[in-house]
């Protein structure tokens, strides 16, 4: 099975996207975790892709197609995927077709998680994650409890991502609109959407998200 997770930043695609690695054993492919290792390695994608990304607009589509292709090469063909922040325009979308084709899979489901875009910022601002092991935190809704400390993993390092401000926020949110909520129709034509209300629970989203998966197509 494949799936894409569509929805602007913060909309909770990683997230849920870490329970369907846990949950069902699929494989995660986030092109902004992709890039942001790549950034870190200081490697050609990497100095190209920083300052568009701290800007909070599109790195080239060239080279979002490029890791995932290279990136969907080492996995076996069994292994679903979810795409995690990709497609993201149009032409994403069209090389997306391509690249699946050529290695013999398909889309089963493209979900949308729908949000509202003001309680989004408070959402992403004031996020940040465990260094060691990654556990998703926020200053006001999920603290640690036990203060500096990671529950999952005891860690007492933690990050934020530095284009989680409010400005760059508000431009990711721009870019989502212009280029990103547009390429749901392709999928509609093809009867493969779903919407999921991302402001539920957590817990309720994992639910819906699960229903979708177990319940057919659409
Ligand atoms: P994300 O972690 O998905 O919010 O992505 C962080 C940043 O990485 C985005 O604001 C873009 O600058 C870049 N990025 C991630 N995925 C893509 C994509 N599919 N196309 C273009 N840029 C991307």
């Amino acid at each position: 099975m494949n799936i894409i997770l569509l929805g602007p930043p913060g909309a909770g695609k990683g997230t849920q996207a870490s329970r369907l690695v846990e949950d069902r054993g699929m494989v995660q492919l986030s092109t902004g975790d992709m890039l942001r290792a790549a950034v870190k390695a200081q490697t050609p994608v990497g100095l190209k892709a920083k300052a568009v990304m701290e800007a909070g607009e599109l790195v080239s589509d060239e080279i979002v197609s490029g890791i995932i292709g290279e990136a969907l090469d080492g996995l076996p063909a069994e292994t679903g995927v979810i795409f995690d922040g990709y497609p993201r325009t149009e032409a994403q979308a069209h090389s997306l077709d391509a690249i699946l084709a050529d290695r013999g899979r398909s889309l089963d489901h493209v979900i949308e998680l729908e949000v509202d875009e003001d309680a989004l910022v408070e959402r992403i601002t004031g996020r940040f994650t465990c260094a060691s092991c990654g556990e998703g935190y926020h200053d006001t809704f999920k603290t640690p409890k036990i203060a500096d400390t990671c529950d999952r993993c005891g860690a007492h390092e933690f990050k934020r991502r530095p284009d989680d401000n409010e400005e760059t926020v508000r431009t990711r949110m721009a870019e989502y609109r212009a280029k990103t909520a547009p390429i749901l129709p392709i999928y509609e034509a093809r009867g493969i959407v779903s919407r999921v209300d991302g402001m539920a629970d957590m817990g309720e989203v994992t639910k819906a998200i699960a229903a979708i998966l177990d319940g057919g197509k659409g």
